[in-house]
């Protein structure tokens, strides 16, 4: 019981470190900065961040987040993400045990976890996270319990060509490109990793997410223009998670409902 305890305060740990690492590729991804290597920097006055500082989520409240040497407040983003990564690398681990599973659906999240912050703060998906994505999503289909390797064929291809005929439709709509090729190649990362069937999900949960965002978004925004753009990416990625735990419940609902009707 007490070494159960232990292990899962462990898991907690390392999605809070990793979440810490996923920190650095946000901020440095979009500046095409080297994020293997190089230790991190405060953006206002430049000085070293040191150990003791950098600890996931204890610095950020030790520090009441501000920077120790210039008081700069730091972004409510680091602690966050080192949160949910913990929060989620827990919950893999209590669905699916120390699992391949486990492993594949962490670095999903992972992947998701980066898209969902670059695009909402730059309006850009980087071809790095997306494109990695996709290997990485076929080649865990030859190990994957549940997607299979043409169903992850499958749904690379669909989730890509969806998201294009949507671009497409959108275009004409409102007569300037309304989604990026980072969105199509980000679905057909998803794809990859789900399978073609979860396509289906993404595709309508993402346009629904993204509509009431909207909504709200012009219900409360001051600031609202007519050219404001509204990021696509995180309603994708929120839609893949809802299809992960959620896609074979709606599916299996769907088919009763439909074949009820025969
Ligand atoms: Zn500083």
């Amino acid at each position: 019981m007490m070494t159960d305890i232990m292990l899962q305060v462990y898991v907690l740990g390392i999605g809070a470190v990793i979440g810490s690492f996923l920190n650095v590729l946000i901020y440095r991804l979009p500046k095409n900065q080297n994020f293997v290597t190089g230790r991190s920097h405060c953006p206002q006055c430049g000085r070293l961040i040191r150990w003791y500082d950098n600890i996931p989520i204890v610095s950020f409240l030790i520090l009441r987040g501000k920077c120790r040497e210039c008081r700069a407040p730091i972004s409510w983003r680091y602690p966050l993400v080192e949160l949910l990564t913990a929060a989620f690398f827990l919950l893999a681990f209590r669905l699916y045990g120390f699992s391949l599973q486990t492993a594949i659906v962490s670095v999903f999240f992972c992947l998701l976890v980066v898209v969902t912050a670059i695009d909402f703060q730059f309006y850009i998906i980087p071809d790095k996270i997306t494109v990695a994505g996709m290997i990485i999503g076929l080649a865990a289909s030859f190990v994957s319990p549940t997607v299979k390797p043409l169903d992850a064929l499958i749904g690379l291809i669909a989730g890509g060509a969806s998201l294009y005929l949507l671009a497409l439709v959108g275009d004409f709509l409102f007569k300037k490109e309304s989604l990026g090729g980072g969105d199509i190649k980000l679905a057909a990362m998803l794809g990859s990793f789900l399978g073609w069937k979860s396509i289906i999900i993404i595709f309508f949960g993402a346009a629904v997410l993204g509509l009431v965002y909207a909504l709200i978004y012009m219900l409360f925004s001051r600031k609202m223009r007519q050219d404001r753009m509204i990021p696509f990416g995180p309603f994708l990625s929120l839609a893949a998670l809802i299809a992960l735990f959620f896609g074979n419940y709606l599916i299996n609902l769907y088919v009763e409902r439909f074949l009820a009707l025969q």
